[in-house]
């Protein structure tokens, strides 16, 4: 085993940043950041985002048929914000017998008025919602901080303006889909069974309900058991736009509430976003039945940096393509492919660059990396670093200071993984990334290839034609050329292998609604 030295890189990093500060407003300075060494350079004073004025209920119930309702069986669970452990509201846990009212609520609402709604009508509403969800944006993005973690930076930069961009890129696509698929007669398939995630809440809605809409459908969804709040504040947007009764349900609850939509007769579409293995079991309960199935699963991405990339530019890009949302994005380039001659250069580099990562309170505006999801989350993470190490690999962390509360991981990476390691293979879905070297283009092209998944890579060069010759190569779903981690709502995502089938966004995103 590799003897691992964060202690070392982070002793050599403190002298340097010691000796030449000079510190007229120490005390301005919160104290994790002195701590963290940033020194004057680095140091911010704390810039939270204010909360009190949001109002949180202390009790959230299903929405169903247009208004919100009380569970059949009067079970609620709580919802935590996982930077401080501390109880934000209780959620409504959906049973069998409330999955069968909303799918009778959509199943009207689809007869008696959606799927009939001449397709200019149906764009209307949507326009409506894009409207009041960019109105109320800075609500949703507090609110999505405080319930999963993410920072507000996040959330208030990049969820919400493209949770706004997917109502109205779908608005305008509503009367428009016989040009999406020229001489089908496209028609809408019925009732929708939509189940999401975790890591991007509101934006998962978003990715599957305004899709399903504009093409005609009517639609029951349920969110993850930790992120529930927002999509909650969707459904009364939905109201407040005036969205017909039923067109919409939120059935909140666990995977037994995933589980019972699934299974429910009267669905005929399910879309899944989520776990390889929840993805395969919905696979085996959907087979042989009349269901659709499209299935957005895990990835194991690799950003491949040869030696000719804008080194600086590149760093960048792996640190958001790995660091952003805590590493909880299933297309995060969790793997670093080096060109060998640059290896020890940009090691160095991506060492110095975490190190000024800003870990911490999510509804700061400076922090950069924001709350683990979960306990169980945080403990997989733990188990995968472990093994990464005892599989050879050499530990870098940043030495930034944990709070007391909450659950955290430090940025992280590990050099020296090879292919054969669990960390090369294995979804972390955390901020740790594997570090591997190639030496020549076709090397990487099957070290990338080498996983399980195919949902997304990174390719970092000046060079054009090395781009066209990897991008032809690699199966993955998406291919960032010199950027990383950038999504549009008209274009399609999705995933090769075990990352899944179907596409999402874009005019392959509509095929998945119609038939
Ligand atoms: P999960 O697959 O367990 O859950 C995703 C959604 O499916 C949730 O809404 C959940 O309630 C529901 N669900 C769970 N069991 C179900 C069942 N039997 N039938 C129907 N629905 C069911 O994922 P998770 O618990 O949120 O996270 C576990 C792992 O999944 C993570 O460690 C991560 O590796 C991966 N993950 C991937 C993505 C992605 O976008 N690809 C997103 C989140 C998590
Ligand atoms: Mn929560």
């Amino acid at each position: 085993m590799k003897k691992t030295r964060p202690d070392k890189v982070v002793a050599r990093k403190q002298k340097a940043v010691s000796a030449g500060a000079v510190s007229p407003g120490r005390s301005s300075i919160p104290e994790r950041d002195r701590k963290l060494n940033f020194g004057d350079k680095w140091a911010y004073a704390p810039a939270p985002e204010s909360h009190d004025y949001i109002p949180v209920a202390p009790r959230h119930e299903l929405f169903i048929n247009g208004t919100f309702v009380p569970p059949a069986r009067g079970d609620y669970f709580p919802s935590v914000n996982p930077a401080t452990e501390g109880k934000l509201t209780e959620i409504a846990r959906g049973g069998t017998g409330d999955v069968d009212r909303a799918v009778k609520a959509a199943r009207a609402a689809f007869k008696n008025v959606w799927g009939t709604m001449p397709g200019c009508e149906r764009g209307k509403y949507l326009y409506r919602i894009a409207r009041i969800i960019q109105e109320r944006s800075r609500e949703l993005a507090i609110l999505e901080t405080m319930d999963g973690g993410k920072p507000i930076k996040e959330t208030r930069d990049i969820d919400l303006p493209l949770v706004a961009a997917h109502f109205f890129y779908h608005a305008g696509w509503a009367d428009k889909l016989e040009y999406a698929l020229p001489g089908r007669d496209p028609k809408p398939i019925g009732v929708v069974g939509q189940i999401i995630p975790w890591n991007f809440p509101l934006l998962m809605a978003a990715w599957k309900s305004a899709p399903a809409l504009a093409c005609g459908n009517t639609v029951v969804i349920k969110p993850s058991k930790t992120t529930s709040l927002t999509l909650l504040r969707l459904a009364e947007i939905f109201q407040e736009a005036g969205l017909p009764n039923g067109v919409v349900n939120v059935v909140t609850g666990t995977g037994d509430t995933g589980t019972a939509i699934v299974q429910h007769p009267d669905v005929d579409k399910i879309a899944f976003t989520g776990s390889t293995e929840i993805g395969r079991e919905l696979a085996r309960l959907t087979a042989g039945t009349r269901k659709r199935l499209t299935l957005e699963l895990g990835g194991k991405a690799a950003n491949i940096v040869f030696e000719d990339a804008a080194i600086d530019q590149a760093i960048e890009g792996v640190v958001a393509g790995i660091y952003f949302n805590q590493g909880h994005v299933c297309c995060a380039g969790s793997r670093l492919l080096v060109q060998e001659s640059i290896y020890p250069r940009v090691v160095k580099r991506l060492r110095d660059r975490i190190q000024t990562l800003r870990v911490g309170n999510p509804l700061d505006k400076n922090t950069d990396i924001g709350a683990i999801n979960n306990p169980a989350q945080l403990e997989k993470i733990r188990e995968m670093v472990a093994c990464g190490v005892a599989e050879g690999g050499g530990l870098v962390q940043t030495n930034c200071v944990l709070p007391k509360k909450g659950y955290w991981f430090p940025p992280t990476f590990l050099t020296g993984v090879t292919p054969a390691h669990r960390v090369a293979q294995e979804e972390i879905f955390g901020p740790v990334l594997a570090v591997m070297t190639f030496r020549t283009p076709e090397e990487a092209i099957e070290r990338a290839n080498n996983t399980p998944y195919g949902l997304s890579a990174g390719v970092w060069t000046e060079k054009g034609s090395k781009i066209f010759k990897m991008v032809s190569q690699l199966r993955a779903g998406v291919v960032w050329a010199n950027t990383f981690n950038k999504f549009d709502p008209t274009s399609p995502f999705g995933g090769y292998k075990e990352s899944g089938f179907g596409r999402e966004g874009g005019l392959q995103g509509l095929q998945a609604y119609l038939r």
